[in-house]
């Protein structure tokens, strides 16, 4: 975003409405700071200026326009044509069967809550679960910007790009979580940023979360969370794949 500052009039509302704290006065006139600037489009969309001063940025294309992508919820992925932040993740997951029995999905939301983040911040942590033979979900739009799956390196031209948050998703059978989130416990630790960690898993045959007292064990503090699909998506996952059924995960 920009602001005219022939437009301005220095009144200073639009300075509580930006989530980055992109937005200062400087001698009576509001400036929007390019780098911190994640064009989450928050400043337009709550039309808060009463000279309608703000405005889309002049600065366009890639790499600037991932900003948006992983920002602006009213905006369409241009990869995977997803609103919000590109991914609809275990949201499908009954139509798309991302997550099958035997293996848990792993969302760790780089920036959430409320930080924002580098890219380069989410390549401290897609390297180190490469080498760990970790490889993201393909239908992520993380994986566009990668330079490969198997390093987890950030293409260059992205690296200083920041955004609200970003989704680092991928999948391990349940053998390896809980060396999965030991190591990310470390590299939360020696991050720069929050993080939030999304564990997905199938409910046992007694309707509980396995991964419930492990997770406690582990020094995390988990919190239910589900997201519930009317079942209208088809063809269903298991139907179209029953060799490797997916579907009714609790989150
Ligand atoms: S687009 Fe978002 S981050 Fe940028 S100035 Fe507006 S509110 Fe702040
Ligand atoms: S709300 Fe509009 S007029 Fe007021 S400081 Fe912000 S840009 Fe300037």
């Amino acid at each position: 975003m920009q602001i005219l500052d022939d437009v301005c009039i220095g009144c200073g509302t639009c300075l509580i409405y930006c989530p980055s704290g992109a937005i200062g006065l400087e001698n009576d006139v509001a400036t929007i700071n390019a780098e911190s600037c994640v064009e989450c489009g928050t400043c337009v969309r709550v039309r808060c200026c009463p000279t309608e001063a703000i405005h889309p940025s002049s600065l366009k294309g890639i790499p600037r326009e991932i900003r948006s992508f992983f920002s602006d919820p009213a905006i369409t992925h241009g990869q995977t044509s997803v609103p919000g932040r590109g991914t609809e993740e275990v949201k499908t997951n009954d139509v798309t069967g991302r997550y099958k029995k035997g293996c848990v999905g792993i969302g760790v939301e780089v920036g959430r809550p409320s930080l924002g983040a580098y890219m380069e911040d989410v390549e401290k942590i897609t390297t180190p679960l490469a080498s760990m033979g970790i490889r993201v979900e393909s239908n992520n739009p993380l994986a566009h910007l990668l330079e490969s799956r198997e390093t987890g390196r950030i293409k260059e031209e992205y690296r200083r790009e920041r955004v609200t948050s970003i989704i680092i998703e991928f999948t391990v059978p349940e053998s390896r979580v809980e060396e999965v989130l030991l190591r990310l416990k470390d590299l939360f630790d020696e991050g720069e940023t929050t993080f939030t960690l999304d564990l997905i898993t199938h409910f046992d045959e007694a309707g509980n979360i396995p991964m419930w007292s492990r997770l406690v064990d582990l020094g995390y503090t988990p919190r239910p969370n589900a997201k519930i699909n009317l079942g209208l998506g088809r063809p269903l996952a298991e139907e179209r794949d029953r060799e490797t059924p997916g579907g009714g995960l609790g989150k």
